[in-house]
């Protein structure tokens, strides 16, 4: 990992800190007897947000695999989303947090249930460098037509609070958004051109957990801690989020 300091080198720690993260909480959610399987693209939607931060990974990825311009030229053909979040995961914890009134006009329009670009032929194509959103989906029963996922109540408090802790972790300057938006004005911003206005990722300001939830996140929390410190990326990305100490 290049030294700490530079914007470079910052960048690298921190997608380090994302792959701790995806493999922390992979481990935890493998509980979960998941109805599902390859093939099954329900979830695999333009609705699926994510951090600049992940966009960049996916980009990696995608030069890597030498697909990076073929990518482009598909990402300059896709339209915007049909709706975007009005606030982030954390600015809307933020708010409940705060007891301020979240007002119908900073919830989604709608869910855009266009297909996700990178699905393909029902399966994903970028599948290891997907983000949060996509390892967060699961169902204990088989969805699609006419059946919605069904998700244990725990499982959907780990992902709320996963997300707010990748959120944070993209609040050095980073943005937060549907895949699309945040990768087209990544692409813009490579290509010199500036990107769209997005929303800025924001800090954790504290989780809406209650009782038992708060012990499982806790542990987990202390868990991806103890990866950081002993991989070496620190441990100051988590230490804000902690809930007892
Ligand atoms: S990135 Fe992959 S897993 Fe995520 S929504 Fe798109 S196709 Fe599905």
């Amino acid at each position: 990992m290049e030294a700490r300091g530079t914007a470079r080198g910052e960048t690298e720690r921190r997608k380090a800190f994302l792959a701790s993260l995806y493999s922390v909480y992979g481990e935890w959610a493998e509980r979960f007897p998941l109805a599902c399987r390859k093939g099954c693209s329900a979830c695999c939607t333009s609705s699926v947000t994510m951090t600049s931060l992940e966009g960049v990974v996916i980009f990696d990825f995608l030069r890597k695999a030498g697909r990076e311009e073929q990518f482009l030229a598909l990402l300059a053909r896709t339209g915007p989303p049909q709706s975007r979040p009005a606030m982030t995961t954390n600015e809307f914890a933020a708010a409940c947090l705060g007891r301020c009134d979240v007002s119908d006009d900073d919830a989604p329009d709608g869910w855009d249930f266009s297909p996700c670009i990178f699905l393909a032929d029902d399966a994903c194509t970028i599948y290891d460098a997907r983000p949060f959103g996509c390892r967060s989906f699961g169902s204990l029963i088989p969805c699609g037509a006419g059946a919605a996922a069904e998700t244990a109540p725990i499982h959907l408090a780990v992902n709320t609070a996963f997300t707010q802790v990748i959120e944070g972790a993209g609040s050095n300057g980073g943005f937060w958004g549907p895949m699309t938006d945040i990768l087209q004005s990544l692409a813009a911003c490579r290509g010199g051109e500036q990107g769209m206005s997005l929303l800025a990722a924001r800090p954790v300001p504290g989780f809406l957990l209650a009782g038992q939830e708060v012990k499982v996140v806790q542990h987990l929390l202390e868990q991806l801690r103890a990866t950081c410190e002993a991989q070496g990326i620190g441990s100051d990305l988590i230490d804000n989020c902690m809930l007892m100490e």
